[in-house]
Order: C-alpha cells, then sequence, then structure tokens
C-alpha cells in the first residue's frame, strides 16, 4: 500500500507541545450560551488545546435536529476570539468548507459518514485544492483501512499536507460494549503504513457512554496515539445529540487528571535493560521457530506414512484428544485458553495443509 504520502513533518498546527493534543468542545453547537458556558470552562484547563462542535449534523433519520448551521460558526469565532484556542468542526459539502473557512475555523474534519464515500471526499479534496488547510479525516463507518488511507491520498492529491486521522471505531451489529468497536489493529496499522501521520482518538464515539470513556482513552494512549477528542456539553443531560457520552468540562478535567501518559522511550538505562529483555525474546522466537519446523518435518512422515496405509488425513478422535491435552497442558502453565485455542487451530491447519499435499503428490 502507498507509503509515500507527503504529510506535513511538524504537527504545530495541531498543537505546540509534546503532550497529547486534547480537542474537546460539544457534539454539536446548539445555542450561544451552550458554547459559551462549556468553551469557557474548556479553556480554564490548560490541557485542552482545540475547541471543537459539529456545525452540521449528519443524523441517521430526518425530521429531528440537524445542527445549528452558520450560526454556530460565529458562536465559535467568539469563543476562539476569547480564549485565544484553535477551533475545528465537521465538513462534509464544498459550502461548509467555504463558510467554515469565513469564520475562521482552524481545522477541518470530515467525519466517518463521509470517508466511507469516495465520490465525496473527492469533492470535499477538489473545494481544499490551493487552501493549505488542516483537516483530520474520521475512520469510515466500516473497517476498510484501504478506504480511510484513500481519503488522506485524495487530501494529498489536492495538495493538503496537514492532515490527521481520527479514530472513531467501527459499526458493527455485535458492538458491546462499545457504539462502535474500536477494532485498535486498523488505526495501528495506519500508523505503521503512515508514520508521520498523527492519529488522535475519539473515546466518545467509540464509547457512547461515560463510563468507558476513561478505560477507551488509557488504551489509546498507552498505544502512543497523539491525542484526544472527547466531547463535553455544560450540562450533558440535556443535548440535543450524544448525551450520554458527552462530559462537564469539570469531569472531563477530573478524567484527564486520572489518565497516565507514559513516555514513548525512556532512559538510558530503561533502554538498555529493554534492549536485553528484547533480546531474550528474540532467541525464543527463534527456538519456536527451530521447534516448529521440526514438527512440520514430523508432520511430513506422519502424511506419508498415512498415503502408504491408505488413511485419510484427518482422524477426529485425534484432534480431539490433543486439543484437551494442549488446553490442560498449557492452562497447567498459566496460558490464556482463547490463545491456546488459536495457536492450535492455526499450527493443526498447517499440519492438514502439509498432508494434504502429500496425498495430493504436492
Ligand atoms: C461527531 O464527531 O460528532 C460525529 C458525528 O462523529 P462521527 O463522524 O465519528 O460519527
Ligand atoms: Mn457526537
Amino acid at each position: 500500500m502507498g507509503t509515500d504520502l507527503n504529510i506535513s513533518k511538524t504537527h504545530q498546527w495541531l498543537s505546540n507541545s509534546d503532550q497529547p493534543t486534547i480537542i474537546s468542545g460539544p457534539c454539536s453547537a446548539e445555542s450561544r450560551e451552550q458554547m459559551l458556558r462549556t468553551g469557557l470552562d474548556l479553556a480554564k484547563d490548560k490541557r485542552i488545546n482545540i475547541l471543537r462542535a459539529g456545525i452540521w449534523k449528519p443524523r441517521t433519520r430526518p425530521d429531528i435536529f440537524e445542527g445549528v448551521g452558520e450560526q454556530g460558526l460565529e458562536w465559535l469565532k467568539e469563543l476562539k476570539d476569547i480564549t485565544g484556542l484553535k477551533t475545528c468542526v465537521e465538513v462534509a459539502t464544498p459550502e461548509h468548507i467555504d463558510m467554515a473557512l469565513n469564520w475562521g475555523v482552524d481545522i477541518l474534519w470530515i467525519g466517518a459518514r463521509t470517508t466511507v464515500n469516495p465520490f465525496s471526499v473527492q469533492i470535499l479534496a477538489d473545494a481544499l485544492k490551493g487552501t493549505d488547510s488542516a483537516v483530520m479525516i474520521k475512520n469510515p463507518l466500516n473497517p476498510d483501512l484501504k478506504l480511510w488511507i484513500g481519503a488522506f491520498e485524495r487530501m494529498n492529491n489536492a495538495g493538503i499536507t496537514k492532515l490527521a486521522g481520527i479514530h472513531r471505531g467501527f459499526h458493527a451489529y455485535d458492538n458491546k460494549p462499545y457504539r462502535n468497536l474500536p477494532m485498535w489493529e486498523i488505526p495501528i496499522e495506519l500508523k505503521r503504513i503512515l508514520p508521520n501521520l498523527p492519529v488522535i482518538c475519539d473515546p466518545s464515539h467509540i464509547s457512547g457512554k461515560r463510563e468507558l470513556l476513561h478505560s477507551v482513552s488509557q488504551k489509546a494512549l498507552d498505544l502512543s496515539f497523539d491525542g484526544l477528542m472527547i466531547e463535553s456539553h455544560y450540562n450533558p443531560d440535556i443535548a440535543l445529540t450524544d448525551a450520554k457520552q458527552q462530559l462537564t468540562p469539570k469531569a472531563l478535567a477530573e478524567m484527564l487528571d486520572k489518565l497516565v501518559i507514559r513516555d514513548e522511550f525512556g532512559t538510558e538505562d530503561f533502554e538498555q535493560i529493554l534492549t536485553v529483555l528484547r533480546h531474550e525474546i528474540d532467541d525464543m522466537d527463534h527456538e519456536l521457530f527451530n521447534i516448529l519446523s521440526r514438527r512440520n518435518e514430523k508432520t511430513q512422515l506422519i502424511g506419508k506414512y498415512k498415503k502408504e496405509n491408505n488413511i485419510t488425513v484427518l482422524q477426529l478422535e485425534r484432534l480431539r484428544l490433543m486439543m484437551k491435552d494442549r488446553i490442560n497442558y498449557g492452562e497447567e502453565l498459566g496460558m490464556d485458553k482463547t490463545f491456546i485455542n488459536k495457536l492450535l487451530m492455526l499450527v493443526h491447519k498447517e499440519s492438514i495443509r502439509i498432508q494434504t499435499n502429500i496425498m495430493q503428490d504436492k
């Protein structure tokens, strides 16, 4: 997959500090009073770098609150002027982009329901050409990493280099206990493929409820995410959208107090000990591979022997007994049962592949 994107190397457009970037503000701008009461309280906390607000809301069904529109940009501008904080909003059409830029919004973001549609992303990229805007792209609703990367490529082709990803989880019917499944492996792979790209986690839309916000945020920080976007409202219970997942600015500050921010790299002593431990792991992995390759040789012998004697590859009773024995043995060693199961299935599948090949003279 393409790794040659031209992504701005400095992330100062997000924040000047080396601490995680914290973005907060209401799910939706609702009134001037709500914006000021929420935003002014947020601004008292120096950890908060950027104010957010939903101006046009992508609602699942029509005829409900769909955002206040351009008026909300005026309130956000007022807050920006008072607090000096940067601002960001979701844009889904070229008209949204024009209005947001006219009202001095610093960063635009593309929502999950837009990222999913390459036509829409291309229309936004065309509208942004020549603007040097900063753009954050939320993951698409479905867990499709290529589609997410494609959106960055479209922006990059339009000359946009101040780019960041926002991980907001993925739609699934079996989503408990989340609103959107985190599927952490997808943003991790995004970071691996695009190492310069800052990636922010949006625990609000992953969690869907206040109780999960802390653990999801901590996990994101432990996975070296570059920041958090967390929705807040001076009185979440009366919020017109996403009431269950918003925090008051005070509750947000308390949650941030509880988060442990770990360093990605340690002192020289720490790194030396880590290197020794990693060498030990490297040796163990090599040992594991030697054993697995000897196991495969033994499997080949068994395959040939079965073939000579006209015996089937699969013998269910043997599989059942083997699984039972290995699970008992592994559990005695303190290993996790799900892990043992997955490992055994993989090893057994390889045995079947080797023996089937022998039967078919491959
Ligand atoms: C939002 O941030 O309020 C929003 C609508 O997010 P998403 O696109 O992640 O659903
Ligand atoms: Mn929301």
